[in-house]
This record gives C-alpha cells, sequence and structure tokens, in this order.
C-alpha cells in the first residue's frame, strides 16, 4: 500500500534539533530565556517592525491585540468569513460582536468593497467599530492598497491576521506589518512551526509593551505578587523558541519548495477545468505568495466533498477550503454581509498537500489521481 500523502507536514532536520539541545542544555528550560528574545528580535527584523512577542498561540495573539485595541462589550469587530475560527474566536473572547464580510473571488481574501460598505453601514446604524480584522488566506496578503487608506480615513484600526502568511509580502511589504498590530500563528501546519506558539507584531512599542505585560498574568513591577487587572499565561517558551529559530533559518528553503509544488500542480492540472486561487498574480504583479497551502477550485466536476473523500481513499489527505464562519452553527447568528461568494468557494474548493517534505513521485500521484476522478466525471 501506498504512503499515506499529509496536507502540510512540519518539516524538522538537525538544524533544529541543535537549537532545541541548545536550549536544553543551557538550562533555559523554565518558560522565558535568550532563545525568546533572539526569536522575537529576527522575525521583527524579517518582518521590517519595530518589535515582537511571542506567544503560546496566534489565537493568543489576536485575542491580546483585540483588547489593546479596546474591543469589548457593546464593540464590533469587522472580520472576513473565510477564516479559520481562531480569528472569530478571539473576538468573542473579548465580548465584542463579530461582523463577518464575504470574499472576493480570486483569491478568497476579503472583498475590499464589501469591507468598507460594511464599515460604513454599521456606522451609520450608529455601531462602535473597536477594528477591522483581515485574514491573508493561505499566505496571500489582501488588498491592502485599497483597504489601508479607507480604514485610516475613517480612522478605524486594522489587525492583521497574519497566521497563514509569513513570508508573503505585498508591493515589496511583509505580511505582518500591515495595520497597527499583526498576529502570526506557529502551529504545526502552518509555514513554520515551534509546535504551537505565535507572535504579535507592531510598530508601536506601547502596544506592545502592554501586550508583553498582558501575556505575563498582568504583574505589576513590585517585589511581591501585585495585579490591578486581569492577565493571561501566553508567552511561548524558551525551548519552543528555540525551534522557531531553526525554522526560521530554513524559511526561505521551506517556501521555495512549497513553489516548486505549486508550480508542479500548475502544469500537471493545467487541462482540466480547475482554478488556482490567487493565480494569475498579474493583476498585482508584484504580490509575493508564501505558497502555503495550494488551493483551487473545480470548476466543472465533482464537488469539494466527493473530492476530499474520493482522495482519502486513496490515502491523500486533501482538505475543504475553510468552512465560512457565517455557515458556522456556533456563529449562526452573527451578522454577515455576504455575495455568496464564499459559500461558492467553500462547494468547490480544496487545498492539496503541500508540504515541504513531499516528494515529486507524491506530488504526482496527487495529479495523477485528480485527473483520473475530474476528467471521468466530466465525461
Ligand atoms: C492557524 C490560524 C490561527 C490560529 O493560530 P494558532 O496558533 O493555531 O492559535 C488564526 N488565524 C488563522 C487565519 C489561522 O490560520
Amino acid at each position: 500500500m501506498s504512503d499515506r500523502i499529509l496536507l502540510s507536514q512540519a518539516q524538522v532536520t538537525e538544524v533544529e534539533e541543535r537549537y532545541v539541545l541548545d536550549a536544553l542544555r543551557s538550562g533555559w528550560v523554565a518558560p522565558l530565556g535568550p532563545h525568546v528574545d533572539a526569536f522575537e528580535a529576527e522575525i521583527a527584523d524579517r518582518v521590517g517592525v519595530a518589535g515582537a512577542l511571542a506567544l503560546s498561540s496566534g489565537t493568543a495573539a489576536l485575542h491580546l491585540a483585540l483588547l489593546e485595541l479596546g474591543a469589548g462589550p457593546g464593540k464590533v469587530v469587522v472580520l472576513p468569513t473565510m477564516t479559520f475560527a481562531a480569528t472569530a474566536n478571539a473576538v468573542l473572547y473579548t465580548g465584542a460582536e463579530p461582523v463577518f464580510v464575504d470574499s472576493q473571488r480570486q483569491d478568497g481574501n476579503v472583498d475590499p468593497h464589501l469591507l468598507i460598505e460594511a464599515v460604513d453601514t454599521l456606522r451609520t446604524e450608529g455601531r462602535d467599530i473597536a477594528a477591522v480584522i483581515t485574514v491573508d488566506l493561505f499566505g496571500r496578503c489582501c488588498d491592502y492598497a485599497s483597504i489601508e487608506p479607507a480604514l485610516a480615513e475613517r480612522e478605524i484600526p486594522l489587525l492583521e491576521d497574519a497566521a497563514e502568511a509569513l513570508g508573503a509580502s505585498l508591493q515589496g511589504r511583509a505580511a505582518g506589518s500591515f495595520g497597527r498590530v499583526a498576529a502570526l500563528s506557529f502551529n504545526g501546519n502552518k509555514i513554520m512551526t515551534t509546535s504551537g506558539g505565535g507572535m504579535l507584531l507592531s510598530d508601536h512599542n506601547d502596544l506592545l509593551e502592554r501586550c508583553r505585560y498582558l501575556s505575563t498574568q498582568a504583574r505589576q513591577p513590585v517585589a511581591w505578587y501585585e495585579h490591578t487587572e486581569v492577565g493571561y499565561n501566553y508567552r511561548l517558551s524558551n525551548v519552543l523558541a528555540a525551534l522557531g529559530r531553526g525554522q526560521l533559518s530554513r524559511l526561505d528553503e521551506m517556501i521555495d519548495r512549497r513553489r516548486q509544488i505549486r508550480e508542479r500542480y500548475a502544469s500537471g492540472l493545467a487541462h482540466l477545468p480547475v482554478t488556482f486561487l490567487g493565480r494569475g498574480g498579474a493583476q498585482r504583479g508584484d504580490d509575493d505568495d508564501n505558497c502555503w497551502l495550494t488551493t483551487l477550485t473545480v470548476e466543472d466536476g465533482p464537488d469539494a466533498d466527493a473530492v476530499v473523500g474520493a482522495l482519502s481513499r486513496q490515502r491523500i489527505e486533501v482538505r475543504h477550503l475553510w468552512k465560512p464562519m457565517h455557515l458556522q452553527p456556533v456563529f449562526d447568528r452573527a451578522r454577515t454581509f455576504t455575495t455568496g461568494v464564499s459559500d461558492d468557494l467553500f462547494r468547490r474548493g480544496i487545498t492539496l498537500p503541500s508540504g515541504p517534505a513531499l516528494s515529486d513521485d507524491q506530488i504526482d500521484r496527487v495529479i495523477s489521481t485528480l485527473v483520473s476522478l475530474i476528467s471521468d466525471q466530466g465525461q
């Protein structure tokens, strides 16, 4: 029986082993330590922001960022419906109300015109908008050329959920550098991993310092444990930061491999009635996707559910795109500005195995399985 082909398996080498061993042997096991400081400095430098705060998850970064932007009861946060639940959950943790906005067709990222329409509609109704969150879906930056100036004009802070997008850029600016504050994730299946972890990025040192304080139980700087507000236990450990530094040293190499995999799919599937999300970057010639996951919609043939089922029987892990938040039972009462695009992307969209450890033979097996499935049913 052939190997099981996984969607996005982490790749760990001796480089990472050396870093983690250094952390263990240095004695810096109890949570913080020099690898945390170095990891923050290296990520901030890579993304081009003033500072970074290493946290236990991307969700924790979103939560703290929202708290600092003033999200809370009576406030509204506007965000894309096509995202992972963590983005929306973080809004609920603060007590604010999430309002969802539909996708643009070419890449599934938030529709910038609908986003601004939602903001203006909510304002006209007298709603108090704490922040807008954008999500750089599957490793591709949103249309910030439209979104940033429109939000700045309305004085609404932007939180960039760049959990999937480290290494991507738009017009020379790195994902994670848009907005007042941004969140990264280093979960196991992301572009790089600390096994579990995240980071908050910002150019605003006061915001970073406030989040640093909240992330370590909001302890006052006195000799005993003194607390004047609710804190969290959200910091990343020194051992995991060491793993992150090892991964970061190989990030470009891992992105290059994901890009080669994308190109192999593009040529192998070119004759099928499928559309790759975000391909045809011609509309925005200078954007650079990190190729985290290769995603496509089947235009003519089996729906996503049938493709996922058929490939799973061949031991190939293909997944649906994120199920839009407005279709999730937990958010079924949430306000949504929809056009039907995300519903359609969910019905027809799949993500293909894209991890850097996949071999060309494995990619070719995914291609030939898709070719026989889609061309059989298309006839
Ligand atoms: C993975 C992810 C998160 C959450 O990150 P964790 O580190 O798993 O908490 C948030 N938003 C998006 C868009 C993600 O893909």
